[in-house]
């Protein structure tokens, strides 16, 4: 259905909508003309590896996932990294183009994008030492600190070889159809090795002088447009804050760019820190448009558009970075994962109805870094855009949801964009369930968001909502549906210790809700996601800095006067309002279970701040004395005001047990279905897949 009635919305009243937001976003739906083709709006669709490039049998998925987004409106896409040989391999056996057979399973790609009017762009990305395979190469054999292989330092003909498979990639891409490449530069892949002297320690031609430390990425950007023709797309990547030590000046990325611009680049894409970095600069904790300011910089060097980059997911957003100049197009990745129609419900004046990008990682990163195909945690259909579809609508139904957490959310919105007759019940005067909470933590902002949207989805699709209801068997068996949905969530887990309900001892949902007071010193029991979160939402400072860019700068050291190579400074963090000790029982350092690409900001900020971190905690009693535990055999009390619990949860599911008996089907969702290691990411993908299949 979203993808049936947002072309229709958009034929009907076209012309009207194009006026109207036009106006509202002029920057950002103002056509760009590169010469030889003009693009309908400024939005790239960054590069972003799914998984699906790794295998040609996933190519028809492929297909799909950019014909989906090519329909949406984009501007211009680039898919995920290719390598221009093995040596370059991300991993082993993983995409790649550089024989004439990898051509033909590459124009169902294209084909299907073309026939949407849209345009892609294929990125060519060697790893570098970043490659998770014995073969990598890099110019000098320096191991990275995130992969357990050193590379082979490339020879000088090693490195003409490299240019001419950059080369060869790149025509290839035009044999296979595509519009353009991207070719990678940044992010501390091979290029952005050749620049820096942090991972250049070559004395030949190819490293030493800032000169000859560009030539590898000059002579690539050179040689393919002599080798595609004038009316073929480069763009290249540049990394314009490196965020790593020992890496590139300032003045030398400006003379870097200028040099790509003159070999023949089309546009320059921006890139913000190596792989390595210390800083975060994706996480949803990093504000909006942090990192935009650096494009701007480098405008007045070039005369080729500039594309910025980096937490830009909303139009908003994007239309007041370009407005005010900071760039020429913005590039989104993960916000097009998350809605595929995100510029034509921009363009169609229903932005309010965008399903945003939360920057959470959860269900893109992660899942690649974890060898799994990428998809998207607001929207589970991303890259399974052949497989979790509607099923036919036979006959209009009638559904009790109850519950409006994600799942309840999820699974009410889809069957409503159905055409099913649904009532959603929740006990609580609003929707959100849990991301009620998630969206009051420093840095989860963004949760925000995703509530707005469900809140407009529900009188979009005309879900008849009960707020301040708790649904029991009698109404659900008075409503007449022909099914009903439970999706009543969790509830915390109790302490079972003597002294579990002493004053001090506080839930986490009265503390982030900010409904009881808090003391100086707390310790906090439980260090899973809701205990790193109860840590960061006690430490802050309100409100936080995520919201500032200069102020979070600031706090990561971030330099934006760029008086040291790489951009950074001494990391200034605001202290803790509190002390905290964050504990838990198992041994070892608490936030090892955390999300790999977000965990290690989540243990850092904490860091920053002073909480302190134990594993291996034997919790004893609670009394006015604090908090009595053992760590490995010793006894030890905390003196603190409060105990927060953020034990985890358990499911709460009675009315999902009571309604068995009742005949009418029934069908649990979300945390009432399974409370163990509770995540929205499961919750919505089950509640979405329920929609679609009931
Ligand atoms: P969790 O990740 O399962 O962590 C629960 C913590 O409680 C663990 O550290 C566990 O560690 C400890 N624990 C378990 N039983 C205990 C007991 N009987 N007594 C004392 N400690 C006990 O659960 P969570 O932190 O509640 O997070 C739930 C899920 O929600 C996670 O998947 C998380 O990613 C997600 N999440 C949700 C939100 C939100 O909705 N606001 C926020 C962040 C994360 P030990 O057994 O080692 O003590
Ligand atoms: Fe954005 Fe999270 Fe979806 Fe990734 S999983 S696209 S970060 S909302």
């Amino acid at each position: 259905m979203r993808g049936r009635w947002i072309p229709g919305i958009v034929h009907a009243f076209k012309r009207t909508f194009d006026a109207m937001t036009d106006a509202t976003y002029p920057h950002l739906l103002a056509p760009l003309d590169l010469g030889f083709c003009t693009l309908p709006n400024r939005v790239l669709m960054g590069s972003m590896h799914t998984g699906l490039e790794d295998h040609a049998r996933d190519f028809p998925k492929l297909a799909a996932y950019f014909a989906e987004r090519a329909r949406g409106g984009v501007g211009l896409m680039v898919t995920g990294g290719f390598s221009p040989n093995i040596a370059g391999w991300l991993k082993p056996f993983a995409s790649r183009l550089s024989m004439p057979w990898h051509v033909a399973p590459h124009r169902q790609v294209t084909r299907a994008v073309h026939a949407e009017g849209g345009r892609l762009c294929l990125q060519i990305l060697h790893a570098g030492r970043y490659a998770y395979q014995p073969l990598s190469v890099a110019p000098s054999k320096i191991k990275s600190p995130i992969t357990p292989f050193t590379p082979r330092a490339l020879s000088s003909a090693g490195v003409e070889r490299t240019i001419r498979d950059f080369v060869r990639c790149a025509q290839l891409a035009q044999e296979a159809g595509y519009d353009g490449v991207e070719i990678m530069g940044s992010e501390g892949y091979l290029i952005n090795e050749f620049l820096a002297e942090r991972t250049n320690q070559r004395h030949d031609a190819w490293g030493g002088s800032v000169e000859n430390r560009q030539r590898f990425p000059v002579e690539i950007v050179r040689r393919t447009r002599e080798a595609v023709g004038r009316d073929f797309i480069i763009i290249y990547r540049l990394s314009m804050l490196d965020l790593v030590d020992n890496a590139q000046r300032w003045d030398e990325i400006v003379t870097l760019a200028k040099a790509v611009e003159a070999a023949g680049a089309t546009l320059i894409n921006t890139g913000i820190g190596w792989h390595e970095a210390r800083v975060p600069t994706i996480v949803t904790s990093v504000p909006r448009a942090a990192f935009t300011w650096v494009t701007r910089k480098m405008k007045q060097h070039v005369r080729i558009p500039l594309i910025t980059t980096n937490r830009i997911n909303l139009p908003d957003v994007a239309e007041s970075v370009l407005a005010r100049g900071d760039a020429d197009m913005v590039s989104m990745a993960r916000p097009l994962l998350a809605d595929p129609h995100w510029v034509n419900k921009a363009r169609s004046g229903h932005a309010a109805l965008i399903d945003p990008c939360i920057a959470c990682n959860q269900a893109c990163l992660d899942h690649v870094f974890e060898n799994k195909r990428a998809s998207c945690l607001m929207n589970p259909r991303a890259c399974f855009e052949t497989e979790l579809v509607d099923a036919p609508l036979t006959q209009k139904k009638r559904f009790a949801v109850v519950g409006a957490g994600p799942a309840g959310l999820a699974c009410a919105t889809t069957l409503a964009q159905r055409c099913h007759a649904v009532t959603l019940f929740e006990q609580a005067h609003e929707i959100g369930g849990q991301f009620n909470l998630a969206k009051r933590i420093p840095g989860k902002e963004e949760f925000a968001e995703s509530i707005r949207y469900w809140r407009n989805m529900l009188a979009e699709t005309g879900v008849d909502v009960r707020l301040n209801t708790r649904a029991d068997i009698a109404a659900l068996q008075a409503g007449g549906f022909d099914a009903v949905i439970i999706a009543t969530g969790v509830t915390p887990r109790a302490l079972n210790i003597p002294g579990h309900d002493h004053p001090k001892v506080l839930g986490y949902r009265e503390v982030i809700a900010g409904d009881k007071p808090v003391g100086a010193r707390v310790a906090i029991i439980g260090a899973g996601g809701i205990g790193f979160d109860a840590a960061e939402y006690l430490s802050q400072r309100v409100p936080s800095p995520t919201t500032d860019i200069a102020r979070w700068s600031h706090e990561w050291g971030v330099d934006q006067t760029y008086a040291n190579a790489g951009g950074l400074a001494e990391p200034a963090p605001e202290p803790s309002e509190r002390e905290i000790w964050l504990l838990q029982r198992t041994p070892g350092k608490p936030g090892k279970r955390l999300n790999k690409t977000t965990g290690w900001v989540h243990r850092a900020a904490l860091k920053m701040k002073g909480v302190k971190m134990l594993g291996g905690v034997i919790y004893e009693r609670i009394d006015d004395a604090g908090l009595h535990v053992s760590v490995d055999g010793t006894p030890q009390i905390f003196n603190v005001d409060n105990v927060v619990v953020c034990a985890g949860q358990q499911p709460l599911r009675d009315l999902y047990e009571s309604m068995q008996s009742v005949g009418i089907p029934v069908h649990v969702i979300g945390g009432a279905d399974v409370a163990a290691e509770l995540d929205a990411k499961r919750a919505i993908a089950q509640g979405m897949r329920l929609g679609a299949a009931l």
